[in-house]
This record gives C-alpha cells, sequence and structure tokens, in this order.
C-alpha cells in the first residue's frame, strides 16, 4: 500500500512546480509528511486588535491596524536598514527592518491598511517594532486560515514569500494538507505509554501543533510531538548500540596480569581518586565481557583521564594485545607519549610515538616491530591510522580529545584488527549530560566527577584594558616567585593574518616588558614548523623561557606544573569550553594558580556572560552546560557531524527533563522486551523499523 504521507507535495491542491521547487530549496520540503511536520516556531492570539496607544512591554505580541507611511531607507552606498512610521486612530509608532530590505522597500503602498504583528521594544525612550510581520488586510476574509483565534507563525524566506508561502501561504497548504491526510494520521505509541506519560494522541497533536484550539493544547501538542521526536531517537540508540553488540565479538580479556598489577603496586605515583577506581572498574567489566567496549570517558581538565586509560590499556596487554593511543597534534602525542613512558618506566613494556613527523627510518622500525608484535603501546597522531600501519594483534584503542577527529578516522581505527578492538574515548571537556545523552547517546558514558586531592582551584579575574599595566606587574611578581606564564592569543581561522599579527605584537610588547637577560620569552604558533614548536615548547618545559606567548596550539593536554598563571587576550573571543580548557593548563601544581581574562573594551553581552560565568565557577560540567544554555547545541562541539540537530521540535538546550524522562524509559522498555516481541510494544517497532528505514541513518559514533 502507498503510504499517503510519502505523496510528492505537488499533489496538493495549490502546489504547482515552482511552489514545489521553493518548498523543496528553501524548507527540504518534498513530499506531505516533510510539511505536516513543518511546525510553526510560535502563536499569535489573533483574537484581538490593540490600538497603538495600548501599545506596552507588558503583553509580549500584539496585533494592529494601521497604515504604514515614511518608509526610508538608510545608509551611505548600501541599505544598512529600513525605518517606517505605523499609524492607526489612536497614534504612530516606529517600525524598522534589517533584512530583506529590498523586498520591504516596494511591499506598502502608504494608503492601505496593514495588520501588523510583533513584540514592541524600546529605544530611545520610544516603542518601536523591530522586523514586525506585516500582512494585508483582506476585506471580508473569509478564507481557510480566517476564524482561527490562535495562529501559527511559520519561519519563512524572502524567497518563499516572493512565491505566496510567507507564514499565511504555508498556514493555508497546511490547513489543505490535514484536511486530506488527517484521518490517516496513526497512533504511533502504544496505549500504556499514552496513559502513563499523560500524553495526547498523534492525530490530536498534528493537527493542533499547526492549528491549537487553545492554549493549553499548544502545550500539550508540543511535549507530545517532542516526546516522540526524543523516545525514537533513544530506542534508535539504544537498540543500535545493542546490535552493534551482538554483531561485533569483542576480544575477551579474562585476566588482570602481571602489567596491570606490578603497576598498580610499584610504579603508580599517586592513590586513584573514588571516581578514578570505579571507571577502571567499569571498564574491566566490559573487557570481560567478550563484547566489544565503546565507552566515552568524560572527566574535567585535570581529573585524571590519561591514567586511567593507561591502566586500562595495560589489561590488553596483559592478555597479549597491543594497545595505542590517538592525539590530535603532536603537541599533545609528544606530552602523552613522555608522560606514559614515565610512568612505566621501569617495566617491560615496548612503547613508540608515531606521528607525521617521525623520520623514515624510524617510522620503518616502529611498522616492523608492530607486526611482530614486540612493540606493546603505540602513541600518536592520526599517522596511527594510515594504511601502512599495521598492527599484530590491536587490541585497545585510546581516542584524546575525541570531537577533534571525524566519525570516519574513528572507524579506521576498527579496521585494525580482524574483530575490531575495544574503544575508549575521551573528552577534553565534560558535554552535558542530556547532550551525552542524545548525541553519544549509542556510547556507553563513564565519568570521572573528582578531582585529585590537594589541588588548589585556579583563581580567576577579569580585567579590562585600562589594568593591563598592574597585569604586567602581577607576572613581575609570579615570575620573581619562580612561577611561569601562558599569555594566549586567539586564532580564529577567518583572521589568521589579522590575529597573527596580534600575536606577533603583543610577542614584541612583552619582550620590551621583559627584555633579556633577565627574561626569556617564548613564543609559539601554529604556522611554526614542528621543530620549532618542539623546540619552543622544551625550552618552556625546563623552565628556561619564563614566559610562552602562543595561540591555542596549547589548548588541549599540555602540562607544565610550574606554569601557574594564565592570561587569556581577547578573552571575549573564545567559546566557553575553549576558555576552560585554557585554564586547565595552570593550577596543576602545588601553588596557587590564577586564570587571568583580558577583556577588550567593547564585549557582547554573551561574550560577558561567558566570562561572568568562568569567573564565577571552576565546574566543568556547570561550564558545559552554561554554554549549552548561552549558544545552543549547535555550536557545541561534536553535535554539528552527528546529525543530531535535525530535530523538528526539540530544544537541545532547554529540554533537559524530556530528554532524560526518555532515556530512562527506553531502557526501562528495552530491558523488559528487548526486541520490541510483546504486543503491547508492536506499534513501537512499527514505527521503529519504518524510521530505520528511512534516509537519515544515524552515524556511528566510533
Ligand atoms: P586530564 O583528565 O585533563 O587528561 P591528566 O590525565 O592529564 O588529566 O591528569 C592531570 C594531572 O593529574 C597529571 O599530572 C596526572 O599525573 C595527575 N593525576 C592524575 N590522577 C591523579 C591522582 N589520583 N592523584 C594525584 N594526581 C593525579
Ligand atoms: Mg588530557
Amino acid at each position: 500500500m502507498q503510504d499517503i504521507f510519502e505523496t510528492p507535495i505537488t499533489y496538493l491542491k495549490g502546489v504547482g512546480p515552482k511552489k514545489a521547487e521553493v518548498l523543496k530549496t528553501e524548507l527540504g520540503i518534498e513530499v506531505f509528511n516533510d510539511l505536516l511536520h513543518y511546525f510553526p516556531f510560535r502563536y499569535i492570539d489573533k483574537s484581538h486588535i490593540y490600538k497603538v496607544k495600548d501599545v506596552t512591554t507588558d503583553t509580549i505580541y500584539f496585533q494592529l491596524k494601521g497604515k504604514i507611511t515614511n518608509l526610508i531607507p538608510v545608509g551611505q552606498k548600501r541599505m544598512k536598514y529600513i525605518t517606517a512610521t505605523f499609524s492607526d486612530d489612536t497614534g504612530h509608532i516606529g517600525l524598522v527592518w534589517f533584512k530583506g530590505l529590498r523586498w520591504i522597500k516596494n511591499r506598502f503602498s502608504p494608503e492601505k491598511e496593514y495588520l501588523l504583528f510583533g513584540k514592541p521594544s524600546v529605544f530611545k525612550n520610544h516603542y518601536n517594532f523591530v522586523h514586525p510581520e506585516v500582512e494585508d488586510v483582506v476585506e471580508g476574509e473569509e478564507d481557510e486560515v480566517a476564524g482561527q483565534r490562535l495562529e501559527g507563525v511559520y519561519s519563512s524566506t524572502e524567497k518563499l514569500k516572493n512565491n505566496g508561502l510567507g507564514t499565511r501561504g504555508i498556514s493555508k497548504l497546511t490547513r489543505r494538507l490535514l484536511n486530506k491526510v488527517a484521518d490517516h494520521i496513526q497512533e504511533i505509541l502504544p496505549g500504556y505509554l499514552l496513559q502513563s506519560q499523560q500524553l495526547i494522541g498523534r492525530k490530536q497533536a498534528l493537527v493542533n501543533i499547526h492549528f491549537p484550539e487553545n492554549p493549553k493544547m499548544i502545550e500539550q501538542a508540543t511535549r507530545r510531538l517532542k516526546f516522540d521526536e526524543l523516545f525514537f531517537l533513544q530506542l534508535q540508540l539504544i537498540t543500535g548500540k545493542q546490535a552493534l553488540k551482538e554483531k561485533i565479538k569483542g576480544h575477551l580479556f579474562s585476566k588482570v596480569g602481571k602489567n596491570l598489577n606490578s603497576f598498580y603496586k610499584k610504579y603508580l605515583p599517586f592513590q586513584l581518586t573514588n571516581a578514578q577506581k570505579r571507571v577502571i572498574k567499569e571498564i574491566r567489566i566490559d573487557l570481560g565481557s567478550g563484547k566489544q567496549m565503546n565507552r566515552l570517558l568524560q572527566g574535567d581538565v585535570g581529573s585524571g583521564k590519561t591514567v586511567v586509560a593507561l591502566m586500562s590499556a595495560l589489561i590488553a596487554l596483559d592478555n597479549g594485545f597491543q594497545a595505542c593511543l590517538m592525539a590530535p597534534t603532536e603537541i599533545l602525542a609528544n606530552q602523552h607519549f613522555n608522560s606514559i613512558s614515565r610512568l612505566l618506566d621501569g617495566m617491560d613494556i615496548q612503547i613508540a610515538l608515531l606521528t607525521g613527523s617521525t623520520k623514515q627510518a624510524k617510522r620503518k622500525i616502529i611498522h616492523e616491530n608492530l607486526l611482530s608484535g614486540e612493540l606493546n603501546f603505540l602513541v600518536g597522531t592520526h599517522a596511527l591510522i594510515e594504511e601502512t600501519v599495521t598492527f599484530k594483534n590491536l587490541g585497545f584503542v585510546i581516542i584524546d580529545e575525541q570531537h577533534r577527529f571525524g566519525v570516519e578516522q574513528r572507524a579506521r581505527l576498527w579496521k585494525k584488527n580482524v574483530n575490531p578492538p575495544h574503544v575508549l574515548v575521551m573528552t577534553a571537556t565534560p558535554i552535558p549530560r542530556t547532550l551525552a545523552m542524545t548525541v553519544y547517546g549509542n556510547l556507553d558514558v563513564s565519568v570521572i566527577d573528582e578531582l585529585p586531592p590537594g589541588r588548589k582551584p585556579v583563581k580567576t579575574l577579569l580585567f579590562f584594558e585600562s589594568k593591563r599595566l598592574r597585569v604586567i606587574g602581577f607576572i613581575r611578581e609570579q615570575i620573581k616567585k619562580g612561577r611561569q606564564i601562558y599569555i594566549v592569543y586567539p586564532l580564529i581561522q577567518e583572521s589568521e593574518k589579522m590575529d597573527l599579527k596580534n600575536l606577533m605584537h603583543g610577542f614584541e610588547y612583552i619582550q620590551r616588558e621583559f627584555p633579556l637577560p633577565e627574561y626569556q620569552v617564548s613564543v609559539l604558533h601554529g604556522r611554526m614548523k614542528t621543530e620549532d614548536k618542539e623546540y619552543e615548547m622544551k625550552r618552556f618545559v625546563e623552565g628556561i623561557t619564563q614566559i610562552m606567548v602562543s595561540t591555542t596550539v596549547i589548548e588541549v593536554g599540555v602540562d607544565v606544573s610550574n606554569a601557574s598563571v594564565m592570561i587569556i587576550e581577547n578573552a571575549e573571543r573564545f567559546g566557553l569550553s575553549q576558555l576552560h580548557q585554557l585554564r586547565g593548563r595552570v593550577g596543576r601544581g602545588a601553588e596557587q594558580s590564577f586564570c587571568i581574562l583580558m577583556a577588550g573594551n567593547k564585549i557582547s553581552n554573551e561574550g560577558r556572560k561567558r566570562l561572568e560565568t568562568m569567573v564565577r565557577t571552576n565546574d566543568g560540567f556547570e561550564i558545559a552546560e552554561a554554554d549549552l544554555q548561552l549558544r545552543g547545541p549547535g555550536d557545541i562541539e561534536g553535535t554539528r557531524q552527528s546529525g543530531i540537530l535535525d530535530f523538528k521540535i526539540v530544544n537541545l538546550a532547554r529540554d533537559n527533563e524530556l530528554i532524560v524522562k526518555t532515556r530512562n524509559l527506553a531502557e526501562k522498555i528495552l530491558e523488559r522486551d528487548p526486541k520490541l516481541q510483546l504486543p503491547d510494544n508492536r506499534l513501537l517497532l512499527t514505527h521503529l523499523e519504518k524510521l530505520r528505514k528511512e534516509k537519515h541513518q544515524w552515524g556511528r559514533i566510533s
């Protein structure tokens, strides 16, 4: 039977080839179902027309009726914005547009009356409307939409509007569509869920999301449709994870042998935190299960993820397998190699470093020893995933700073053994819990939620340009005490040249303030040759230079415990997780550490909020949450490539509660009925299978 919802949109009355084309290019709407799921982003109460004199900010949206005059394009060469006056019999109010100017310019005639909707704002002590929606008043209007009290507002584009598909045009089409298909809308949730979750039916929800009977129904329809979106996502993620576990045989690491035991007893230089112990246990259970492990290790900067990964890898070695660790940059790979070598010093374990700059001769030896199995542990950059790198028996893969690698690169590591190795991915900074549940929902997650004891929290201070001399004085003081300083400049791709200039200016300025021979200053940026970078890094690590001026190349991982001051220039230009990551470079030794955020004089509201968040808290999980709230999920690392942003109605930043609820429900249901074979769950299975067949495939995260 042909699925009516898959009917091409041209079969809807009023949609000719032209409209079909713009619907497709502008909104991706091709079939009935797409239009049905193109939801309003808000609603206007059209039951009342207000007067200009009544406009206050108390009520959020207003509907007014009147004339638009005095249209004035503003701007020298190019039009920058347009102002106009809106009047009815009680007064005037200003209008402003910043976008779609060419269209706006010729849109209105001064004699005609228009309906205007919008939220007033205050500018120079007067109310005005920025980007109001304007509609023609149709005399004696009796069309398909009129009479509706609550009207959905659909987002539209200039191109759509030019084709009669402004919010109202879309609404008309949707009404027509619903008249045609509403009776075919089937329930996809079993009755017991509708009941226990107090959800309205799917048909009712889809009708009301477009044409709500009353405000309460908007709420219920929204909740129901969000539920569907999240709940089925969770069912997909969890069953996908299970299917993978069944399909793929994991190497069974049945014993904990001499490597791990002697490391733990003789070489581990500190006591593990409880959180570290717990996570190692979680990993051990996975490794002993005979199933392949795909685990995400979350932990704040400095929480000690590396040693956990290392100890897990030792279990692989104990069972006759090889392990590798892949880091996103050479600096990091180097650092991991050094610290792991140090930790394993004295043990009978062969470890090597492989990066893009490993010399041919050495590379050859590494290749040979990997193949013979003589080499146990390989640390490196993506040089690790090259075709030519072949292991004798790779059993355990650690991926550091996970978001920097694409899905594909990670998949290539899988193929380094007949049966894929166990995979542990580590994040640079925490991800909000709800994001982890969705974006990484097909991985198991371990969390280190405790810092090693004795850490003094980094003190974070915010300074503006005028206080620069004080900051210089402070640096001097700290150097006198034997400390080392990082000064970081932003490096943003689009204006790389400018940024580099800033960095070099900064470097020269610092050299003037801290002259030879008393002081030594290092500089580090991405354009430098690897040898030069290493040379500078080494001088800093060894304490020969007191100040390191750099771009964010030092962002991840770098570990110099004597460095106790992190100064971040133009801090407002960094994202929150980046700031947190940078701050994590200090506070590693016993001394009190400082993070100084230098802000430019012109900072946006959001920029200020970011900096204030940094001053307020050191907790990476809290910062990740704030980041999600401030920027929305689109900018959080790792979300873009996962396709998770294709939500129709869910807002990852807002719908926390429902995310957790649907996750738990899905888990519970699948625990009782893993294959959804019970009669009660038949509807779930049917819909799940339909989703699986759909073009949109969920990429495997690792
Ligand atoms: P991250 O989680 O940011 O990768 P690291 O693994 O680099 O953190 O650890 C940060 C520092 O803390 C390292 O110098 C490491 O040796 C140290 N460390 C890790 N675990 C402990 C512990 N349990 N007690 C004391 N120091 C620890
Ligand atoms: Mg690390």
